[in-house]
C-alpha cells in the first residue's frame, strides 16, 4: 500500500488546474445541468392551509416544518445565484395541480418537494428520498446523500414511487422525507432551527451537485434495486420498498385502499408488486 500511495504521488508538481479538471471529469455530468445555465429551482413546501400533513393526532404539523425548509432552502440557492420559485410561501393550502402547473411553467428547472414523514410506529425514523422519471433519479441521489450525511438518522434509501406531483411534472423532480415528526428523536431535531437550516443546507448542496460523503448503509431488510443513473460513488441508496407512514394525507390520495396498503410493514419488500401507484389527482 506504501507503494501505492508513492507511486500515486510520483508526478510531484501536477498543476492544480490539471487535478481540478480530472477531478470534474470524473463527476458524472447530471441531466439538469446540461444547460449552463443555472437551473430555476421550483421549491414545494408539502400540505399548509388547512392541511397539516402527517397523521391524525401528531403534535408537530408537517406543514411548518417544511415551510420553514424551504424558506431556508430559497434563501441559500437564492444567495447562491439561483432563481426560485416557490409554490406556496406562507400558509396556505394549494392544490397538487397547481402545484405541478408551477413547476411545469418553468423551463431549465428542477423541482424539490420538502415532506417530513410519519408513521403510528413511534420507533420509524430515517431519511428517504422519492422521484419517479430517470431523468430525476441523479439529483435524488445527490440530494439523499447530503440530507443522509447531515443527519445522524438512518438511511431509508432513494425510492421510485408514482406521487402526483412526481408523476405529473415534466422536469427533474424529487421528494425528500427530511425525518419522521412521529418518532420523537426526529421531531425533537425538526423543532430546532439549527437542524432546520442543516437539512435545508445539505439539499441546496445537493442541488448544486456538491459531492457528499459515502453514505451509511440503507436500513437493513430493504430491497436494492439497480439505480437508474450511474452511481457516483461505491455506495447502493436505490431500494425498494413501501412507505411506512399509515393514514397520512401524503402527496395526494386519501384514499383507504392506500392506507389499508401502507399497513403493511416497511420491511415486507419482497412482495411488493410492481404496479404503478394510483394517486388521486386533486
Ligand atoms: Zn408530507
Amino acid at each position: 500500500m506504501a507503494m501505492a500511495e508513492k507511486r500515486l504521488r510520483a508526478p510531484k508538481r501536477a498543476p492544480l488546474f490539471a487535478l481540478v479538471a480530472i477531478a470534474l471529469s470524473l463527476l458524472p455530468a447530471p441531466a439538469w445541468s446540461a444547460s449552463s445555465s443555472l437551473p430555476t429551482v421550483v421549491i414545494d413546501a408539502g400540505h399548509g392551509g388547512f392541511d397539516r400533513g402527517g397523521i391524525p393526532g401528531q403534535a408537530v404539523a408537517e406543514k411548518s416544518m417544511t415551510l420553514d425548509v424551504a424558506l431556508r432552502l430559497r434563501r441559500i440557492l437564492h444567495d447562491a445565484g439561483y432563481r426560485v420559485v416557490m409554490t406556496r410561501d406562507s400558509d396556505v393550502f394549494v392544490t397538487l395541480g397547481d402545484r405541478v402547473r408551477i413547476a411545469n411553467s418553468y423551463g431549465n428547472a428542477i423541482f424539490v418537494c420538502i415532506h417530513f414523514n410519519a408513521a403510528t410506529r413511534a420507533g420509524a425514523n430515517g431519511i428517504e428520498t422519492y422521484y419517479y422519471s430517470n431523468q430525476s433519479a441523479a439529483l435524488a441521489a445527490n440530494i439523499h446523500r447530503q440530507v443522509v450525511a447531515g443527519t445522524t438518522s438512518e438511511n431509508r434509501g432513494i425510492r421510485r414511487r408514482g406521487y402526483f406531483v412526481l408523476r405529473r411534472t415534466s422536469i427533474p423532480a424529487v421528494l425528500v422525507e427530511c425525518g419522521f415528526l412521529t418518532n420523537p428523536t426526529e421531531a425533537r431535531l425538526a423543532l430546532q432551527s439549527s437542524y432546520r437550516e442543516q437539512l435545508a443546507q445539505r439539499i441546496a448542496n445537493g442541488v448544486m451537485n456538491k459531492r457528499a460523503p459515502p453514505n451509511r448503509a440503507v436500513v437493513a431488510g430493504l430491497t436494492h434495486v439497480v439505480p437508474p443513473v450511474e452511481q457516483p460513488f461505491n455506495t447502493n441508496d436505490f431500494v425498494r420498498a413501501e412507505p411506512e407512514r399509515t393514514g397520512s394525507s401524503h402527496h395526494s390520495s386519501k384514499s383507504s385502499k392506500k392506507s389499508s396498503r401502507h399497513k403493511k410493514s416497511s420491511t415486507s419488500t419482497t412482495k411488493k408488486k410492481k404496479k404503478k401507484t394510483p394517486e388521486s389527482d386533486e
